[in-house]
């Protein structure tokens, strides 16, 4: 076709990109490929290969080891001793060695993007203009945050030797997120690629090295899933960055439980693109190429679930099928395809299998008539609509060019359609109108939300999930702290015999009330039950209530005699108080809803009820616990302490202004995390139980308490301090009883979004496994106490991180 005939047809001409660099690179290697551990090239003598294969092509690329444990191992021993130096290099001068990674990062730029394109099958467009230049700014943003760690993270220390798995999606992208953090803050790294995507990593281990990096900084080490487990198990790493499927991430969280090692977990997602009858259409459509069609569709935030409302529907699809037979399909390495190809046959099998299922579940099924490329790994872009919201092609990620679509009549609709979902990753909304889509955002559960506009990405603004998609964050500040630990805390290593029995079949939590305590009880030493018999009480909904069993428990000072009795709390109490803390949130206005400077006038006004009753509050903590008058007087002053501490957070940590490469403003909000469940310690009854509970409710969140079991009646002769305190009733909720027990019902519940649990070394491994369930948030002490007096470990920001989770949202401005 000449150029007369182009501007005849105005179709587009082929517009090839070389693969000469990077085959030259893979001939320099003879197409066959070692481990990269300690900047060497490492070639086991007994190793099987994997070959991996240019999906749109169907050519071999190269051969990669499937490396062992003997190779895990040496990975991991090469990570920990560069450790030794690395942690303690300044941070200025890791900065250097960040930046200069990103410098050469920019001179491989091509050939870093056409190696992408190769082997994973996205367009050269996408791979050259977006992945690349976004991994190189990751580099450079870090290596900014290295620099500045010794003033501004100063009460921080690396984690250690850092375990890090990514996906075959965005081999370099997921690579850059996850090591840039990691060796910004003095961490060292051994990485495990996906095996459909193995070539750039290796070719990015190589570019470092000649940036300089020391050895051992980063080691990349190819393998299968085996390969994966032995870094997630393996005793010496003190970290696992994980990205990739709930169902991975949720074996991960088993694997690590009780461990002691730092997870994050980047996951799946289903996300909604929300167009309302406002919207500029046309630009939707555009935002839908990008949300549903970018990389294939096998995007984790792809906005995948297009929710349209009623009016302008049938107006929307109809156009969105004109532009579907636009898209142009084909070639990865040529600069005018929309669509390049898909990662593996193994994927385009899933892809067509749930295509399939939606036709069967009673979808309409449109793909354009477009031209097709005659081999190689292609799936077209594909639309079904006319499914029922609880269809399961509506519900579970495809990862392909799938989208479904619903419609939607009001914008409450909308919010209960986006969120009816288990994952929390991203979402789209597109609306004229700034109250509606910006009250639409903030009403969104997830944790990237892109008002008029469709996965933005930056350095500079954390990315991650809610709910199923995971927790932790990648990017901004927020993310530095997954690679941190406080600078007082050594890494836990429960001295703990793992229960051999899955956590299900244990026998942990288990418990039988105590029979009735009876006046002159011999369990009580012979001494007499108190003369005037209180009936125990939990605290649920902003009432009194008797304990579901109607049991008790004895509660026995230090020479063994009574001095008092709480309710014996059941799975039934447990339930209601997670009831009672749901409905504070939908009351209106919900405790997450209501403004900072109402949550913290609450706060003020416990801790000054409190301080009314300080002589009786410590009478009884010296009672229970047979410390000092002085020391319990103590305890109640600081106590009071910690409740102004976080009325003063109350109303100081709503979020920031993200400074991102975004025209516009991105905005980095601190939410709560929902409803949590906590139990408390035996250290600081009182203290302890205010420390954590004030952390939450400060942000927002509700909580259901577990006291201490040992030294329950500090919580008990709490209750009047709530209720005269103006609490709203459900945001306090206490039951008392054992500890494990109330606990395993509530890392059960499906309802609790996440448990802090201060108990055993093997409560905290339960807790941890349990949670994998639908993959809650946990904050546990691996059976390890704290100074809860002390400012380091008793308050600060550890508690308010756990207390929040960051949602961006993104909103361009002007042209
Ligand atoms: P995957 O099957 O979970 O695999 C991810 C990585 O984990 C690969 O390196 C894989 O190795 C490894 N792996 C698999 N099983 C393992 C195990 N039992 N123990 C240790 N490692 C194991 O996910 P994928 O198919 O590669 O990627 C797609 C998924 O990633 C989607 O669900 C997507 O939403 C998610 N994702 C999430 C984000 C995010 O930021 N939230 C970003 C991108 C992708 P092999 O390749 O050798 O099997």
């Amino acid at each position: 076709m000449d150029v007369i005939e182009v501007f005849k047809t105005m179709q587009y001409g082929p517009a090839p990109e070389s693969s000469a660099a990077a085959n030259a690179w893979l001939e320099d290697h003879q197409r066959k490929f070692g481990l990269f551990i300690n900047n060497t090239w490492k070639y086991p003598g007994d190793a099987d290969y994997l070959t991996s294969y240019n999906p749109a092509t169907g050519e071999k690329l190269a051969d990669t080891v499937q490396a062992g444990q003997k190779e895990v191992d040496e990975a991991v021993a090469a990570a920990r001793e560069a450790f030794q130096s690395w942690s303690i290099t300044p941070g200025p001068v890791r900065a250097r060695y960040l930046y200069a990674v990103a410098r050469n990062l920019q001179k491989h730029s091509r050939l870093l993007a056409v190696l992408e394109s190769m082997d994973n099958g996205k367009p050269i467009r996408e791979s050259r203009d977006i992945d690349v230049p976004l991994l190189a700014r990751h580099f450079y943003y870090h290596a900014g945050w290295a620099q500045l760690m010794e003033t501004e993270l100063r009460d921080y220390q690396p984690v250690g030797v850092v375990g890090q798995i990514i996906p075959w999606n965005f081999p370099l992208l997921m690579l850059g997120w996850k090591i840039a953090p990691a060796i910004a803050m003095g961490n060292t790294v051994v990485l495990k690629p996906a095996s459909y995507t193995r070539l750039t990593a290796l070719l990015f281990a190589e570019i470092i090295a000649e940036a300089g990096l020391p050895p051992g900084v980063v080691n990349v080490v190819t393998g299968s899933s085996k390969a994966g487990t032995m870094i997630v198990t393996h005793p010496d790493i003190d970290k696992i960055a994980f990205t990739g499927s709930t169902d991975v991430g949720r074996i991960l969280r088993r694997q690590t439980a009780g461990s002691g090692k730092k997870l994050s977990l980047e996951l799946g997602g289903k996300s909604p693109f929300v167009v309302f009858e406002d919207a500029d259409l046309d630009g939707a459509i555009e935002g839908i190429v990008d949300a549903i069609w970018f990389n294939q569709g096998q995007v984790c935030c792809a906005g995948s679930r297009l929710l349209v409302q009623e009016n302008v529907a049938e107006r929307f699809i109809d156009k969105l099928k004109v532009r579907m037979g636009h898209l142009r399909v084909g070639d990865p390495l040529d600069k005018s395809i929309d669509i390049g190809a898909i990662v593996d046959q193994t994927q385009w099998d899933t892809i067509d299998k749930w295509v399939q299922t939606g036709v069967r579940e009673g979808g309409s099924l449109f793909q354009p008539k477009i031209e097709m490329p005659a081999k190689g790994c292609f799936y077209p872009p594909t639309l079904i609509t006319g499914l029922d919201p609880a269809a399961e092609t509506v519900q579970e990620e495809i990862f392909g060019p799938v989208l479904v679509s619903l419609t939607f009549r009001t914008p409450a609709e909308a919010i209960e359609l986006a969120n009816n979902t288990r994952y929390g990753l991203a979402a789209s909304v597109w609306s004229e109108n700034i109250n509606l889509s910006l009250d639409v955002a903030s009403k969104i559960k997830a944790g990237s939300v892109w008002v008029n506009s469709t996965n933005l990405f930056d350095a500079a603004s954390g990315f991650g999930g809610y709910r199923e998609s995971g927790f932790g964050r990648e990017g901004g500040r927020e993310g530095l702290f997954e690679y941190l630990r406080p600078a007082w805390q050594e890494r836990p290593r429960p001295d703990l015999e793992l229960p051999g029995a899955e956590p299900g079949k244990s026998t942990w939590g288990n418990h039988t009330p105590d029979r009735p305590i009876q006046p002159g009880d011999s369990s009580t030493n012979g001494k007499k039950a108190l003369s005037v018999n209180r009936t125990p009480k939990m605290y649920i909904g902003g009432k009194q209530v008797r304990p579901d069993g109607s049991y008790t428990r004895a509660v026995l000072g230090p020479k063994r005699e009574l001095v008092g009795q709480v309710g014996d709390g059941n799975r039934k109490d447990i339930r209601d108080a997670v009831e009672a803390a749901h409905a504070a949130h939908t009351a209106k206005p919900g405790w997450a809803m209501r403004h900072g400077y109402n949550r913290s006038q609450i706060l003020y006004f416990i801790g000054e009820n409190l301080d009314a009753r300080r002589d009786e509050f410590a009478r009884r903590i010296a009672d229970m616990t047979g410390c000092s008058q002085q020391a319990a007087r103590a305890e109640v002053e600081m106590a009071i302490g910690r409740l102004f501490t976080y009325a003063a957070w109350a109303d100081k940590l709503g979020g920031v202004v993200q400074e991102t490469t975004l025209r516009g403003i991105t905005v980095g909000v601190n939410e709560p995390v929902g409803v949590i469940g906590i139990a408390c310690p035996d250290e600081s009854p009182l203290l302890a139980l205010v420390s954590l509970m004030a952390a939450a409710i400060a942000r927002g969140n509700t909580v259901i308490m577990i006291p201490s079991e040992k030294y329950p009646l500090s919580a008990t002769d709490f209750y009047q301090v709530l209720d005269t305190s103006d609490v709203p009733p459900g945001v306090v909720n206490i039951i008392t009883g054992a500890r494990d027990h109330l606990t395993k019902t509530l890392v059960e519940h499906e309802d609790v979004d996440a448990v802090w649990y201060f108990g055993t070394a093997e409560g905290s491994y339960h807790v941890e496994y349990e949670s994998a369930a639908n993959v809650k948030r946990t904050w546990v002490n691996y059976g390890i106490p704290r100074d809860w007096s002390s400012l380091e470990q008793g308050v600060g920001h550890e508690f308010l991180h756990h207390a929040t989770q960051v949602k961006n949202i993104w909103v361009p401005t002007g042209e």
